[in-house]
């Protein structure tokens, strides 16, 4: 069998390329153990798309339809610990004559299932513009030649195309398979999420507090059922976020309680809400984004913490400049899987990948660091930015990815 691109990985990352790369008239083959439906099914978490990115979702015609599903981010307040100091930034104080992004938020929480649900529904409905099909198996093997990829399935077939891309998540098989090594460096850390139900209003305020052990972030949700409703993302040392996962089945009430104690009177009485699960958190950086017809994408491409809500947004810019540049290219009758173009693709995403990476790890270290002349320094620098209109501009742009 042929198709144009083989997309390894039919989760967040993969479903949105292939909707946006069928957008552009190509013919995509899905490979991923997992139907759809157990995708949306098993994917907890919850994703704060940043106001740059969510124009990517915009015109690809998600956007629209997740309007009853999605809550706004108006403001952010940071705390650092237990310190009375705190740095807020309010998309309204943002002004920028330059932008030409409609900006009124900071960001949307969404949950994964239901964006991964409308971009399933998008990708049907756009049939008559590529074939987009999803086998569910495992990729085994991949053997590239000079005008050619194949891909070698569990299930015995193989498949043909100008380009494979890997989707497959941080530990992407497909990436060891092609021989692109990756720099690893564990946090020792794991993220408890959950979802809390509360009495009262979040008034659509991010909250960032930062813990010794790492970042609790209570991010507002769509109101459910008529109650008020936020996600928690509550980065720790393992045992205590495995201890906290435990808590939530065997004792709700006290996990209910230290949330409560953590987010002091804002909202009220807490009650945890659906499941709860935990993520282990790694910083892996492949060495190369590409090689001859192969590109990574999502999780396979950079997998960081997510203490600044970034790493999907990250993917998609990525995913929205690839897709363009793939658009244009075949519009032209030339080949999507040249090495020589994949590297200038690479090229432009260099700057923006690293600086990410290097911003992200940057904060959870120094936020971590408990010797006193770092805490002392982190909240003037905080008490700083607080009131420097310039400075909070400029945090508030990379925020909202614009
Ligand atoms: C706790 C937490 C909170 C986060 N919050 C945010 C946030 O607020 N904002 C943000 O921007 N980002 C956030 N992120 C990051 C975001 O969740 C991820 O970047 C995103 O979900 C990655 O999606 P993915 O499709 O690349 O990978 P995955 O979700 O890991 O999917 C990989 C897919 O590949 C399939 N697969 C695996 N092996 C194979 C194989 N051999 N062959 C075929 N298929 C295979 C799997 O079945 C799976 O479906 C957060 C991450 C965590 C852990």
């Amino acid at each position: 069998m042929y198709t144009n691109i083989v997309i390894c990985g039919g989760a967040l990352a993969g479903m949105t390329l292939a909707l946006s790369l069928q957008s552009k008239g190509f013919n995509i083959v899905i490979i991923d153990p997992r139907e759809t439906k157990e995708v949306i099914e098993q994917d907890k978490r919850t994703t704060a798309i940043a106001a740059g990115p969510r124009r990517f979702y915009h015109d690809l015609g998600v956007w629209q339809k997740l309007n009853k599903k999605i809550e706004a981010i108006n403001s952010i307040s940071i705390l650092d610990g237990s310190s009375s100091i705190s740095l807020d930034f309010d998309y309204r104080d943002f002004t920028d004559e330059n932008s030409d992004v409609d900006i009124n938020s900071l960001g949307h929480v969404v949950e994964n299932s239901d964006l991964i649900k409308q971009i399933n529904l998008k990708i049907n409905k756009n049939k008559n513009l590529g074939q987009v099909k999803r086998f569910k198996s495992k990729v085994l093997d991949i053997k590239v030649d000079k005008f050619l990829a194949k891909v070698f399935l569990e299930n015995n077939k193989q498949i043909s195309a100008d380009l494979i891309i890997a989707a497959d998540g941080k530990n992407s098989l497909t990436r060891k398979i092609i021989g692109i090594k990756e720099n690893r460096s564990t946090y020792d850390q794991e993220a408890y999420v959950t979802q809390i139900l509360h009495e009262k209003n979040h008034d659509n305020i991010a909250l960032e507090k930062f813990l010794p052990g790492g970042p609790l972030a209570v991010l507002p949700m769509k109101k459910i059922n008529n109650s008020y409703r936020s996600a928690i993302v509550w980065s720790d040392n393992r045992k205590i976020s495995r201890s906290r996962l435990a808590a939530s089945k065997s004792k709700p009430e006290e996990m209910s309680y230290e949330l409560e104690r953590h987010c002091f009177d804002w909202l009220g009485k807490i009650k945890l809400y659906g499941s709860s699960a935990v993520f282990p958190l790694e910083l892996i950086t492949p060495k190369k984004l590409v090689s001859d017809r192969f590109v990574l994408m999502g999780d396979a491409a950079h997998s960081i913490h997510p203490i600044a809500g970034q790493g999907f947004n990250l993917a998609l810019r990525g995913m929205k400049t690839f897709s363009n540049m793939c658009g244009d290219r075949a519009e032209l009758g030339l080949d999507i899987g040249s090495i020589k173009f994949l590297k200038e693709y690479e090229k432009l995403r260099k700057i923006d990948v690293l600086g990410l990476i290097n911003a992200t790890h940057g904060l959870n270290e120094l936020f971590r660091n408990s010797k006193p002349h770092v805490k002392l320094f982190r909240r003037a620098g905080l008490s700083l930015v607080d009131k420097s209109p310039i400075i909070k501009k400029a945090f508030m742009k990379y925020a909202m990815g614009i």
